[in-house]
């Protein structure tokens, strides 16, 4: 278990982190989700002892702050050496290397240099790179950010099996929530300095605990009962749904892939669902299961 306690950091007088703790359990992988600007790399910086917190410390299974590796955002591999010296680089242990070589399947890469691989590539040698240094905790910045979305999906599935597989403990901080909710086990929300709701992938979309929890983890509408105003994500309302039916006008309709994103006005609210049909305008009766009705 790795204990971030209290952690606090100011760059010129302007606080970033606000007495931050977070519990990071062996073998656990946990995302801190968070708009851009707060503060994720910063956090990340002092988890890697690059940066000394004002307050706090970070506590590993000895008692002192663990060992880590820091996977960089732009992978930050020596653009001169080509991928098997970038990972003797960090180890002299041959039957490691290609043991991790292979479990990231980089057997064919090896003599190129950083240049000529593909972002996906970069991302498995920086991945290789930093689990040779056998890190007690390992740490990773927007680790798919550069990545195109048709690899984004495959090298998330294979980077959490190969973590999983280690039972490697690991920080991930991203803006990103489908990185967040397909690679972790826990979800941390980040948000003016402090952690507000640390939760199961599927509790914070189904429980989050104010509304700008609710809107950082995913999409977020307005739907009235009863002359009550409530939260709600759009995908809960629907035509057919039976519960909680209300008459809506249709204000416009936007196609968005597989679905149509219908937008609607009742009363003085305004929000949106989704239809696999288009629907320009009029009045329709929709409804919505209790139980997905939030208020804060
Ligand atoms: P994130 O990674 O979540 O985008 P950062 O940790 O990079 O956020 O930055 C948090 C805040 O601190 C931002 O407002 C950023 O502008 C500011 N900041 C980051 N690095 C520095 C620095 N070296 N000097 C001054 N301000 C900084
Ligand atoms: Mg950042």
């Amino acid at each position: 278990m790795i204990n971030l306690n209290r952690i606090s950091f100011s760059y010129n007088q302007r606080q970033v982190l606000a007495e931050l703790s977070l519990t990071i359990d062996k073998g656990e992988i946990i995302a801190v989700l968070g708009a851009s600007g707060s503060g994720k790399s910063t956090l990340l910086n002092i988890c890697a002892g690059l940066l000394r917190p004002e307050t706090g410390d970070i506590v590993g299974i000895s008692g002192t702050a663990p060992s880590t590796a820091l996977v960089f955002q732009d992978y930050a591999l020596f653009p001169n050496l080509s991928v098997l010296e970038n990972l003797k680089f960090v180890s002299s242990d041959m039957s490691a290397i290609e043991e991790w070589v292979n479990r990231l399947k980089l057997e064919t890469e090896l003599n190129k240099k950083p240049n000529q691989l593909s972002g996906g590539q970069k991302q498995r040698v920086a991945v290789a790179r930093a689990m040779l240094c056998q890190p007690e905790l390992l740490l990773m910045d927007e680790p798919f950010s550069n990545l195109d979305t048709a690899h984004r999906a495959s090298l998330r599935l294979s980077l959490r099996q190969v973590l999983k597989e280690q039972g490697q403990s690991a920080l991930m901080v991203t803006h990103d929530l489908e990185d967040a909710f397909s690679l972790a086990d826990k979800i941390a929300v980040l948000d003016k300095g402090k952690i507000l709701q640390i939760s199961s992938p599927q509790d914070l979309y189904k429980h989050p605990n104010n509304e700008t929890i609710m809107q950082l983890s995913g999409p977020t509408t307005h739907f009235s009962v009863g002359g009550e105003n409530y939260y709600c994500r759009p995908e809960h309302l629907s035509l057919t749904e039976r519960d909680n039916r209300t008459t809506v006008k249709v204000t416009g309709c936007q196609f968005s892939g597989v679905f149509f994103k219908i937008f609607y006005q009742q009363a003085e609210q305004r929000g949106y669902f989704y239809h696999p049909e288009l629907i320009q305008s009029g009045e329709l009766t929709i409804g919505i299961k209790t139980e997905n009705l939030l208020q804060f």
